[in-house]
């Protein structure tokens, strides 16, 4: 598809839409009348054919009870494998790299618990001060479980604008007292991708182990784990996956660290011949697989199937080319239609840098979120500031990012959010 040049008129959203080839998937989702959905980045939306394969996997339960497990539509004692191969085409992995299970924060205390291996001088985890809260706490925990003080081995690297980070600040802090480095592939607030290649050749070139939270990435971008080298990498499945709230999530470990013994083991995590054997000495499975806990979330993870099977159908290059182009498109409107109103647009530009969403820096932001709530247009807010807005390729249209930005035009001109608090909800 051929971009023509950019006009702020709704018909040139609509002749945008008449192009994408990627439009007819909106029919595959539930979407609210007369809404526009932009928070795909926080909560993807159900579509028919998750909707469906959930039902049966509920359907199987309910004809067959325990059998289900093995003879069931898609025998869930092997659905996480089966997902994880999946899931492995979207983050550029083998299939037995990669296996749905846990959560995010969950599967890196698994990954950390098996990674982390501090040694004489090599006892600091490496992570950035932009990183999203809970992988904090998850690596701070981890640091106190092996005795040590996390003031003192978790090396946050600094943020020069509080937007962004700087692949050479990060190399910088890659010393030789740093055992582990953990980054997310995608900021959360700002949206800046980080180059996961570069960083993954200096972590290794100081001999030091890396993984990714692909939470903010995984479904919008491709990836190419394997041919970076990560080590390893997890993210949720609720995002850009459109799993359900409280999908299972995922994890990706590299195929030469296979056989190493997880840091958390569990029966799930056996080699699947031996796994009934019931012997109290625990085969790992090789593969990724081995770091499963417990009994998987059957149910949590249904949803999977038919929501990645278009995935699948679409394929991430395409999906990433319209996620660049509607961005594109959603800055350029912001420009041209809400110069005067003090927004700062506080996600990279340029294409490379930039992941799904687009990041709209606002000192009244709070209260603007809840205008646009009510008016139709479904944002999310993040503190202290900011706005994000993210079109998702499934499922968004040029119209969708068109309307949105009308409707925030009038908010500001009108200045109804001055109506609302400027204070966040419980859920932001
Ligand atoms: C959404 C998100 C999480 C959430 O973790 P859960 O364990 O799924 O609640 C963690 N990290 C990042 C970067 C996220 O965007």
């Amino acid at each position: 598809m051929k971009e023509s040049a950019f006009s702020p008129t709704e018909e040139f959203a609509l002749e945008q839409d008449n192009r994408d080839a990627l439009g007819p998937f909106r029919e595959e989702y539930y979407l609210p009348q007369g809404i526009v959905y932009l928070d795909g980045n926080s909560l993807g939306m159900l579509s028919k054919r998750a909707e469906r394969t959930l039902m049966d996997s509920l359907n199987d339960w309910k004809r067959m009870g325990i059998d289900g497990w093995t003879q069931g539509e898609r025998p869930w004692f092997y659905q996480a494998e089966r997902l994880g191969a999946c899931l492995a085409t979207l983050v550029g992995a083998d299939p037995d790299e990669v296996i749905a299970s846990g959560s995010t924060t969950v599967n890196l205390h698994q990954l950390a618990s098996t990674f982390y291996q501090p040694e004489g001088k090599r006892t600091k985890i490496l992570a950035d001060e932009l990183t999203f809260p809970s992988d904090i706490y998850a690596l701070q925990s981890q640091i106190r479980l092996r005795g040590l003080d996390p003031h003192e081995h978790l090396v946050l690297a600094a943020s020069r604008d509080g937007r962004f980070l700087e692949e050479d600040d990060i190399i910088a802090c890659m010393t030789e007292e740093i055992a582990l480095i953990v980054l997310p592939t995608v900021l959360y607030r700002s949206g800046q991708l980080l180059d996961i290649p570069r960083l993954t050749e200096e972590a290794h070139k100081r001999g030091i182990m890396i993984g990714f939270d692909g939470c903010h990435s995984v479904g919008a971008i491709p990836h190419r784990f394997s041919e970076w080298d990560v080590d390893f990498a997890y993210w949720c499945n609720y995002k850009y996956l459109n799993g359900g709230p409280g999908s299972v999530g995922a994890l990706y470990v590299n195929r030469k660290h296979f056989g190493r013994l997880p840091g958390l083991a569990g029966w799930f995590g056996s080699d699947k011949e031996k796994q009934f054997d019931m012997e109290l000495s625990f085969s790992p499975a090789q593969t990724a697989g081995a770091y499963q806990i417990g009994t998987p979330h059957i149910l949590s993870m249904a949803p999977l199937f038919g929501a990645l099977s278009m995935f699948e159908e679409a394929g991430i290059d395409q999906i990433r080319q319209k996620s660049l182009q509607q961005t594109a498109y959603l800055m350029d409107l912001l420009d041209e239609e809400l110069a005067d109103h003090g927004f700062v647009i506080g996600n990279p530009r340029e294409d490379a840098r930039r992941g799904g969403h687009v990041s709209l820096e606002h000192p009244e932001a709070a209260r603007i979120c809840k205008a646009l709530k009510d008016s139709g247009v479904i944002p999310d807010f993040r503190a202290p500031n900011v706005i994000r807005l993210a079109p998702v390729a499934l499922y968004t249209s040029y119209h969708d990012v068109w309307r949105a930005v009308q409707i925030l035009k009038r908010i500001m001109e009108e200045q109804t959010y001055e109506r609302y608090e400027n204070k966040r909800g419980v859920v932001a």
